[in-house]
């Protein structure tokens, strides 16, 4: 193990390595659960894992206007737009009422052509004032977790949030901001074709997948989301307040390192 790779596990609150007795130190094979590749069902509890308050779902509405007007869809009803466009669309929408209360919009960033797309809930004061995603402790935080896995922001891996607008105290998004902006994420999707998501966060998995459930439950298991495969675990911002949470983090991250190399 290199000096780097120690730190980064320090920050994770993983070093010294744990193992169990008499099993050699394969921190990758050892701490990775191999669960099927099926959709779980889960109940509808909370358990306390939530970024802010809990966050609404796909199929929750709400009663505000998409922010992807009809023009923006091909005729099958997909939204079909360039980076360009796309872009251009974000940092003009005022469809919800996010837009009135922050900065700027946060787009996403990193590699447009990524396999790795991992997606948080919402900016918060440093990324709406920098406009870039995860760009303040949480930011750290995270970085320190691609590191884990031998990634790094903007190298074949892209950042996104549910929505693009930082929500009034940093407030959860409410289902109708979640419903308006997801248009948008889902072009993103579309444009990038990651081979796997990596949703952040209950708000951000319980947007995606379209129904409520612990984040307890939806973690390791490979979901689906629109035929790209997705993998839950903990929001920076939690393990920030929850440390001996970083534990099962990184095994979300072993699993996840593992699935994209199978
Ligand atoms: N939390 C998020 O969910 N997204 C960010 O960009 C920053 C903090």
């Amino acid at each position: 193990m290199n000096i780097r790779d120690e730190s980064v596990l320090r920050e994770l609150n993983l070093y010294p390595l744990w193992t169990r007795r008499g099993v050699p130190v394969q921190a990758e094979s050892e701490l990775v659960r191999p669960v099927p590749v099926e959709e779980k069902q889960a109940g509808a509890v909370s358990d306390g894992d939530e970024v802010r308050r809990s966050g609404g779902s796909e199929a929750d509405t709400g009663t505000q206007q998409p922010a992807m007007d009809s023009a923006a869809r091909n005729p099958s009803g997909e939204i079909a737009l360039d980076w360009n466009e796309l872009k251009g669309k974000v940092h003009d929408c005022a469809a919800c009422k996010l837009r009135a209360g922050c900065t700027q919009t946060v787009f996403g960033v990193g590699d447009e052509n990524a396999d790795w797309l991992f997606i948080g809930e919402g900016p918060g004061a440093d990324e709406d004032a920098q406009g870039e995603p995860f760009v303040g402790q949480a930011g750290k935080l995270l970085d320190n977790m691609l590191a884990a896995i031998q990634l790094k922001r903007g190298n074949n891996v892209y950042i996104a949030n549910i929505v693009k607008c930082r929500p009034p105290n940093n407030r959860t998004p409410e289902p109708d901001e979640i419903a308006s902006c997801l248009p948008y994420l889902q072009q993103q999707i579309a444009l990038i074709k990651p081979k796997l998501i990596v949703a952040l966060g209950k708000t951000a998995a319980t947007s995606l997948l379209g129904r409520d459930a612990t984040l307890g439950s939806l973690r390791g298991t490979v979901h689906d989301y629109r035929g790209v495969p997705l993998i839950v675990t903990y929001h920076p911002a939690y393990l920030l307040r929850s440390p001996a949470e970083k534990a099962k983090a990184w095994q979300d991250l072993c699993f996840a390192r593992q699935r994209m190399t199978t």
